[in-house]
């Protein structure tokens, strides 16, 4: 949004799965928001030093400089009050106080551009992007290209196993992939606990 309305704020969302050109999306409009002189700060979480501890970079390599904080509040800590743009990138990192933290910063007037993973490697909805798009005056979703087949992939893949909800990694760990070639497998614990209630001990699969 390229609107200007005084000193009202607002909150962007940028989202889609890995490789779908939120980084890229994002640094666009804060480059837009350089060019017309606008106060720019932006912040990433420390969990994503992937390939700079300083800038966001995107996976096509193009790059901005950035604050790397712990957690949201940390922006606010961070914040110098005149910045008129904050960007945010890899929010699904952030945690759900996010949320609270980008209605205070658009409530004092900031343009608030948020990007992030809509979904987990389960196909789940991605703590605090949904509350987000809820609370948001715009919203983009965008979408990669399937690996697979060439449609377009609102999925991003996990190649290696585990648990966890978060392992960073990029190419090699992820690709992206369209609804139809997705394999969200099962992770172990959460299957036991979704299937323990209706599964006899003997059925029940052995814990190593
Ligand atoms: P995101 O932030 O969503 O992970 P980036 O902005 O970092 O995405 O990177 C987008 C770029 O990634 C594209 O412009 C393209 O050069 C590259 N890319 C690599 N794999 C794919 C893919 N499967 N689909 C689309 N773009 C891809
Ligand atoms: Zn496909």
């Amino acid at each position: 949004m390229d609107f200007s309305t005084g000193h009202m704020g607002w909150i962007e969302v940028v989202c889609g799965p890995m490789f779908s050109g939120k980084s890229e999306e994002l640094i666009r409009r804060l480059r837009r928001a350089l060019i017309a002189r606008k106060r720019v700060q932006v912040f990433k979480p420390v969990i994503d030093t992937r390939y700079s501890a300083e800038e966001i970079v995107s996976h096509s390599d193009s790059r901005m400089k950035s604050e790397v904080v712990a957690g949201p509040q940390e922006i606010l800590d961070k914040l110098d009050w005149r910045t008129q743009v904050v960007g945010i990138d890899e929010a699904n990192f952030m945690g759900p106080d996010l949320v609270q933290i980008a209605q205070q910063l658009a409530d004092s007037g900031k343009q608030v551009i948020i990007a992030g993973l809509d979904t987990d490697y389960m196909g789940r909805p991605f703590v605090p992007i949904p509350d987000l798009l809820c609370v948001a005056e715009s919203i983009t979703k965008t979408l990669a290209i399937c690996i697979r087949c060439g449609n377009p992939a609102k999925h991003t893949q996990r190649l290696v196993e585990s648990n966890d909800l978060i392992v960073v990694g990029a190419s090699g760990m992820y690709e992206a992939r369209c609804r139809s070639c997705f394999e969200p497998g099962i992770p172990r614990q959460e299957y036991l606990e979704f299937a323990r209630p209706r599964l006899t001990p003997a059925q029940t699969p052995k814990q190593d």
